[in-house]
């Protein structure tokens, strides 16, 4: 199922398909699949009479469930939130972006109404497939309401870097929304290197390359460069319209260059530098047997920067134009206004040169249509290093969109380049385009989806990873026991400690350790102090070990029972005034100091820096340290100096030996997990949660990927008779 804000339609007197660069990369796709489509109609029909007739041809010639939005709506939804406050800033224009507190609402609202229409509509574990920045909460949204469904997100635009994201209010909610998705779809690499950074700096959650570990499961991200449909290009040069079109246009310019120019009137385009360029150029060559021929599409016309846009385009145009022509010569033909097809295919198939200079653009597909029209090879792209499609072109004469000089410098060599030269830089751009063409993209963003439900939505892909089945072998053992760290390994890491208390799949997850609890003996095994973890954890019949060892209580037991009360703290003051002074030179950053050790947290500090400052502060440590009896670990956004002789390796090992337990299954995430890692045995399970060097044997990818083995296999144990 597609989702996109507008169906491929126009609606008026009667009902026709509607073209644009979203359906045209994506009619190639529809074509060779059976699929629904769910948007809104494109305006508003108040009659309900007339509503339903709408909605029945729709239904029954196209497959398409169309939603109806009120001029209110349309105005707060798509001119509003979308256009003037979402679509600045993803173009790096926080100058241009509105903000209205109302809009917001009634874009959450319309998000919903897809929702509903979703819901209605897709079947059990259905595909559904969102378009674009129109729709950001609604992975989320049908995350809620319809877990089953396999949700796939791909983003049109660029995304931002972190600091223009950032001057977005609703940040959070639009990062999470995103989120909600199985998979997130970029147009380059740049954009989802953004992606990833701003939901660190903004959410707290890191990622690895390829996926981002939320709390309730793991989302995939990749980049799919979105293609043209080649192929209709080439079937439309072979028409008698484009033939009647090219003809004509030959005549008119046999003996002029023609460099063109296609997009929406948009302040994304760079239009007016390009005029910039253009007239530096006219005044620089002297020549005038140029024309430059500028379609310009009208777009959003009610959102009053683009009425200023054209207002400026058109005064710059009559000036040059005042400034250049001859009484038979104008150089600059600037059309507002949308061409036909064929016609469009015949300018393309015309133009010695295309001046696709976008100040930035999440692809252009322009200026693949331009190349695909190129049949002989022997025209010349100039093309903005700004468009998502300069990663896929880089043949074509790549400009900087903001130096006009640079521009000038490239139309003269894009003009003047001999045919071999054109050809050499257009035949591997063909190449690319014509192999890699819309349903290529579309099947490619598909097949990931569908492999990431394989995977079982954020399944382990880990070489050696836990299994269900070795996780229900090991319970079903006699006197099995659990030691499961819980920060980074029950619970993600927050980015404040004390928001990372149990939810509701925790809690469920702890009645289950209650109810198996006569069999199994769970012991929570955490570096937080013992009131919070009272406070958190009691009352489920888990063993709980504070301070990762120092502090043991039994689930029966009143009071805490500290382990070893022997071990040499006489260094913690002076390595506490240490810790202090990175923490003052490193804002963000806090030092926590408990009875046996010390913890430098800076996990709210700038990522990088933070990284960089722990390093430093290890490095000092342990030349500084080398001749104590204290262990300096650099864990998952922290560095821990503690006592050599107290870890939860010794605890472990003191409880297992007491306990004369056969077999334990020890999971954890960072350095004072590995302390347990290093002194099982080999009958244990040791399982790190997460990537990275460790000593455990088996691992797992994420904390909901081992809450989710957990729960399976404990409810199947749950059920069975104790092991005789
Ligand atoms: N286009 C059109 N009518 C025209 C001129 C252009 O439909 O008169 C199409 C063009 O063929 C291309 C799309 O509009 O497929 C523009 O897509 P692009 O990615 O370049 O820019 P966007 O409008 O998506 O920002």
């Amino acid at each position: 199922m597609l989702v996109s804000n507008r169906l491929p339609v126009t609606v008026g007197e009667t009902i026709a398909p509607s073209s644009g660069g979203l359906v045209s990369a994506l009619e190639g796709y529809i074509q060779s699949r059976d699929f629904q489509w769910i948007g809104w109609i494109g305006g508003a029909i108040d009659d309900p009479v007339r509503r339903r007739r709408v909605q029945e041809e729709l239904e029954q010639r196209y497959h398409y469930h169309p939603l109806f939005l009120t001029p209110e709506q349309v105005a707060e939804f798509y001119t509003g939130f979308s256009n003037s406050s979402l679509w600045p800033l993803l173009h790096y224009q926080p100058g241009y972006a509105r903000y209205d507190r109302k809009w917001y609402a009634t874009y959450r609202h319309v998000n919903g109404l897809f929702a509903e229409e979703i819901d209605a509509q897709a079947a059990p574990g259905q595909l559904v497939w969102i378009q674009d920045y129109h729709l950001m909460l609604l992975p989320e949204m049908l995350r809620n309401r319809r877990p089953d469904l396999r949700v796939g997100f791909f983003l049109h635009t660029p995304f931002p870097s972190y600091e223009v994201f950032r001057c977005h209010p609703n940040r959070e909610d639009l990062l999470n929304g995103l989120l909600g998705a199985d998979l997130v779809g970029f147009h380059t690499s740049g954009y989802l290197r953004h992606f990833r950074s701003t939901v660190l700096r903004i959410l707290g959650l890191e990622s690895r390359m390829s996926t981002i570990a939320t709390e309730t499961h793991d989302v995939s991200i990749d980049v799919f460069p979105i293609s043209i449909p080649a192929e209709k290009f080439a079937a439309e040069m072979t028409s008698p319209a484009f033939e009647t079109h090219l003809d004509k246009y030959r005549r008119i310019y046999a003996d002029k260059k023609v460099v063109l120019g296609v997009e929406r009137l948009d302040y994304s385009k760079g239009v007016l530098r390009r005029l910039d360029a253009i007239e530096t150029y006219l005044k620089r060559s002297g020549r005038r047997d140029i024309v430059f021929i500028f379609i310009n599409v009208p777009s959003r016309e009610n959102v009053s920067a683009y009425r200023r846009l054209r207002h400026d385009i058109e005064v710059k145009v009559g000036h040059i134009n005042g400034r250049f022509s001859t009484i038979t010569d104008v150089p600059i033909h600037f059309i507002h206004q949308s061409v036909a097809f064929s016609e469009l295919c015949a300018l393309y198939k015309l133009a010695d040169v295309a001046m696709v200079t976008p100040e930035i653009d999440g692809m252009n597909i322009v200026a693949k249509e331009y190349v695909v029209c190129q049949d002989d090879g022997d025209g010349a792209l100039i093309l903005s290093e700004f468009a998502g499609a300069a990663q896929e072109l880089h043949q074509a004469y790549l400009i900087n969109p903001y130096d006009v000089d640079g521009m000038a410098q490239a139309l003269d060599a894009a003009l003047n380049a001999s045919l071999e030269t054109r050809r050499k830089r257009m035949a591997p751009m063909r190449e690319r385009v014509r192999r890699y063409h819309a349903r290529r993209w579309g099947e490619t963003f598909v097949r990931s989806l569908e492999a990431h439900s394989r995977e079982g939505r954020g399944g382990d892909a880990h070489p050696r990873r836990l299994t269900g089945e070795m996780m229900s072998d090991f319970l079903r053992s006699s006197r099995a026991a659990l030691f499961l760290d819980y920060d980074g390994t029950l619970s993600p890491l927050r980015r404040h400690p004390a928001d990372a208390a149990p939810g509701d799949v925790l809690h469920r997850l702890f009645r289950l350790f209650a109810r198996v609890g006569h069999r199994i003996d769970i012991y929570l095994m955490s570096g937080r102090g013992c009131a919070q973890m009272e406070r958190w954890f009691h009352g489920y019949g888990m063993h709980l070990v504070a301070e990762n060892g120092l502090f043991y209580r039994h689930p029966e037991a009143d009071t805490w029972a500290r382990f070893d009360n022997n071990a040499d703290l006489g260094w913690i003051q002076e390595v506490a005034d240490t810790l202090q002074q990175y923490s003052d030179m490193t804002p963000g950053s806090e030092v926590e100091v408990k009875t046996a050790s010390l913890v430098w947290h800076y996990r709210n500090s700038e990522p990088e820096f933070g990284r960089w400052k722990a390093h430093q502060m290890v490095d000092e440590l342990r030349e500084w340290l080398a001749n104590f009896p204290v262990t300096i670990h650099h864990g998952q956004k922290i560095v821990e100096v503690g006592s050599m002789l107290l870890n939860k390796g010794v605890f472990f090992q003191h409880l297992k030996a007491l306990n004369r337990y056969p077999r334990a299954l020890c999971a954890g995430d960072d350095e004072t997990d590995e302390s347990m890692f290093r002194v099982a045995e080999d009958a244990d399970l040791t399982v790190k949660v997460g990537e990275g060097e460790t000593a455990a044997r088996y691992a797992v990818s994420s904390c909901h990927g081992l809450c989710n083995l957990l729960r399976d296999t404990l409810e199947t144990v749950a059920g069975e008779q104790p092991a005789t």
